[in-house]
């Protein structure tokens, strides 16, 4: 079973993400307001009436918004989150009460496998981030018919890594990641010292070095060709070029012979769609023609069916 996944904005200034399977919408954060929800979803050429989950990150007010939980209630859409974010969320959310009252808010735990429709299952990582409990996830579409499943790793809002986190990233066709500043532009922005501390410690964010270290080790430890797509998220506006992060990312990908495509998320506006229907094609081997000759033995021609032998 495929997957679609479109970025509809990421940054400081509000994150969501929409991944598709099968007819089933789920957004990975909602940090924006409804209606320029509303207006980002029509961008991305769907609307909130395809909408059927929201999946939560974290608990900064980047990942959520109020009004949105409101329209959340009002279309009947259930919340998933983690046990650790209702107190915070029922603090500064009147709609998120509302939401548990219509027990429309699901929890999840750290580690463990659950499923958000028929054929999509998710698992929650926990990272590490100021926010209290912090996730990234793996999604992954069940094999269809024919055997093909993809799978996605989302990751952002982390001050480090470690290995079991790259242990739940391998083996994604697409991995979305945090490359949220460069050192040097962070170091001179003139911010205040406690912020720039906050941005670089353990708890804070990954500088596109960190995350391109990360997306390294999934790499290593990854089948050849598997990843083909890496998603650049939540860049710092003041302290990241984008060409620095995707340049970054580039050189880590060509070193590994990866041929993935490198696209970099913005704030203002939505990414281009990325569909992940199918695994790369294998070139054919040449048909081959009838002959006559005994001198040539006619085995069975295997059709390739998708799934099977793709690396
Ligand atoms: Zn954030
Ligand atoms: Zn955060």
């Amino acid at each position: 079973m495929g997957l679609r996944f479109t970025v509809l904005a990421s940054g400081s200034g509000g994150n969501a993400t929409l991944v598709e399977c099968d007819g089933f919408g789920l957004l990975i954060d909602a940090g924006l307001g409804p209606r320029q929800f509303a207006a980002r979803l029509t961008a991305a050429g769907t609307s909130w009436a395809s909408i059927h989950a929201l999946l939560l990150t974290h608990t900064h007010t980047d990942h959520w918004n109020d009004s949105t939980l409101a329209h959340l209630l009002r279309r009947r859409v259930p919340v998933y989150c983690h046990p650790g974010h209702h107190r915070v969320l029922e603090t500064w959310s009147h709609n998120f009460a509302s939401l548990e009252a219509a027990q429309l808010v699901r929890d999840y735990e750290a580690q463990s496998d659950f499923i958000l429709t028929p054929g999509l299952r998710c698992k929650a990582l926990p990272v590490s981030h100021d926010s209290g409990v912090t996730f990234g996830f793996r999604l992954e579409a069940l094999p269809d018919l024919f055997g093909h499943s993809c799978a996605v790793g989302y990751v952002a809002d982390l001050g480090c890594w470690d290995g079991k986190l790259v242990e739940a990233l391998v083996d994604v066709d697409l991995l979305a990641l945090e490359f949220n500043h460069d050192v040097r532009m962070e170091c001179a922005s003139g911010r205040t010292a406690a912020l720039i501390a906050r941005v670089l410690g353990d708890q804070g964010h990954l500088s596109n070095d960190q995350a391109a270290a990360l997306l390294r080790e999934v790499l290593r430890r990854s089948r050849p060709g598997r990843l083909r797509h890496l998603v650049q998220l939540h860049l710092s506006r003041d302290c990241n070029d984008p060409s620095l992060a995707a340049s970054a990312a580039r050189a880590v990908l060509d070193a590994h012979a990866c041929t993935g495509q490198v696209h970099t998320a913005r704030q203002d506006k939505v990414c281009t769609t990325i569909d992940l229907g199918a695994p790369p094609r294998k070139p054919r081997a040449p048909r081959r023609t009838a002959t006559r000759s005994r001198a040539a033995p006619e085995g069975p021609t295997q059709a390739w069916l998708p799934g099977f032998g793709d690396d």
